[in-house]
């Protein structure tokens, strides 16, 4: 398999290639020159499968230049012991839905799903393509990404990290969990700005050919952990497989019924490899897109319109509070038939005016794809409750989100398909405004308190690292402008 740009400017290159640059030198995402499409028996063939071994059926299709050994070794050392359930992504049954779990994984949230098995898809590339050179992996992260991407890769030969968050825009885990963590390879910053600022100065960096060669100089070399990382959407096609293997397994539905996926959705990476899986021939119904009231997704895959021209809000969702999801480039392309022009003149309006519409053609695909609503945070919470109240589960504000939407599309549209709700995060990782939601806030504003109490209500005691994090040291402190990021960059890499 090759992969091309989305804007069409560059050669094709194998997946290992595609998987250390990151981003295309145009600017572009990396794309399969085609999606693979999977043989009659391959769902039944699955079923009976552990999660690494649906893994390797799913990726096999992908990484045509890795081996079946080196693909089975990136499996063991991904997901293994650090998840807590042998499932890796277990389903959970709620008596309207069921909500595929995603947060098992050492970080508990869904980015651990990718990014437990990218750096050792890296390393093995850096082998494949002979490279000596060293990786420096620049990483802008809305809160879940920074931790996840450090916990996959501290002390990786060959591999340095950089992490960059928004200042003060993280909830208190996310900061902690970034602040405190040890490795010799690793350097977290605090921008100055929003979530979009930091990662439109990682994309510029990409870009910036003499920069690139001052790292050259240096023997470092430029890759992304975010998910316009190629390496980031294949390892997330497989839980929507083994999701419906899992359903198919124990009768809830038959070989060949029509699902649906409901996912909350900030950067549009999650709910692409759904998209992805059902290209290859899982078969789906629709895509229901759940937004926070940062809410441009809805707009988009209602209108066709996509238009940065509003508020940027910090909700009780911070994880999706993203005015730019890169990934939407990807859908585009794959919608208009590969038609990379078109492409490109759609992401050149977005960068000068903020603004592009495309044309009735993919618009009619958008419709057929996806429904969207957008929840806001008051009703967020409520939900929370309503979960817990009837439901006796207790789930995050992100998959809450997904919750209401879900609720309203079945109301709206009587749409009875059987629906999987993607559960991005352990409600631990948000605890201060899941407590909030179930009316049970702590006298105090520590978020140990808050901890603690949210573990009496939940039957499942909170995760060990959790616990631990009171007890560490502050290591990264550093804030910086937008401006600075480039000479902290040089400085880290040199090092
Ligand atoms: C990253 C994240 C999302 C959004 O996923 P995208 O792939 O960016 O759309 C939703 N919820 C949580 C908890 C996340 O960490």
């Amino acid at each position: 398999m090759r992969y091309v740009s989305t804007r069409g400017q560059t050669e094709n290159v194998s997946a290992a290639e595609a998987i250390l640059m990151g981003l295309a030198q145009d600017r572009g995402l990396f794309v399969p020159k085609y999606i693979p499409k999977i043989t009659d028996t391959f769902l039944e063939n699955i079923m009976d499968l552990n999660y690494i071994q649906r893994a390797k059926a799913v990726l096999e299709c992908y990484l045509t230049d890795y081996s079946e050994e080196e693909l089975k070794i990136c499996l063991k050392n991904a997901y293994g012991r650090q998840f807590d359930t042998k499932y890796i992504a277990p389903v959970h049954f709620c008596n309207k839905f069921y909500v595929l779990e995603l947060w098992h994984g050492p970080t508990n949230a869904f980015k651990d799903m990718a990014l437990q098995i990218l750096p050792h898809l890296m390393t093995l590339a850096l082998d494949k393509l002979q490279e000596n050179k060293k990786i420096l992996i620049l990483v802008a992260t809305s809160g879940d990404t920074g931790k996840a991407a450090l916990a996959g890769f501290t002390d990786i030969p060959k591999l340095k990290i950089q992490v960059l968050y928004p200042y003060r825009a993280v909830s208190t885990i996310q900061y902690l969990d970034m602040a405190t963590h040890l490795g010799e390879n690793v350097s977290v910053l605090a921008v100055k700005g929003n979530f979009d600022d930091a990662q439109t100065v990682v994309k510029n960096i990409f870009q910036d050919t003499a920069f690139k060669k001052k790292l050259d100089l240096k023997n470092i070399r430029l890759s992304s952990a975010n998910s316009i990382n190629l390496g980031r959407l294949l390892p997330q096609i497989v839980y929507y497989f083994s999701a419906y293997a899992d359903l198919v397994k124990i009768g809830k539905i038959t070989l060949g019924d029509k699902i649906n996926f409901c996912v909350p959705s900030g950067n549009f990476g999650n709910i692409l490899a759904g998209f992805y899986a059902k290209e290859m021939g899982l078969p789906v119904n629709k895509f229901i897109c759940a937004s926070n009231k940062n809410h441009v997704l809805t707009e988009f895959l209602q209108k066709g319109e996509y238009n940065t021209h509003r508020p940027f809000y910090k909700t009780n969702s911070p994880s999706m509070d993203i005015l730019i999801s890169s990934n939407v480039e990807r859908l585009l392309y794959h919608l208009a038939d590969g038609n990379t022009k078109q492409i490109s003149l759609w992401m050149t309006s977005l960068n000068t005016t903020g603004y592009y519409k495309v044309d009735e053609h993919v618009q009619a695909k958008l419709k057929a794809n996806f429904w969207a609503d957008w929840v806001d945070e008051e009703t967020t919470l409520k939900r929370i409750y309503q979960m817990y109240v009837e439901e006796d589960y207790i789930v995050d504000p992100h998959t809450a989100v997904a919750v209401e939407v879900f609720t309203r599309y079945q109301k709206q549209t009587h749409d009875v398909s059987p629906t999987v709700i993607l559960s991005t995060a352990s409600p631990y990782k948000f605890s201060e405004n899941v407590l909030k939601a179930l009316k049970k806030e702590a006298e105090t504003k520590d978020i140990f308190t808050c901890l603690e109490k949210l573990e009496k209500l939940l039957a499942k005691p909170m995760p060990k690292r959790l616990r631990d994090l009171k007890k560490k040291k502050i290591i990264h402190d550093v804030v910086c402008a937008k401006e600075e990021i480039q000479d902290f960059v040089y400085q880290f890499g040199k090092k």
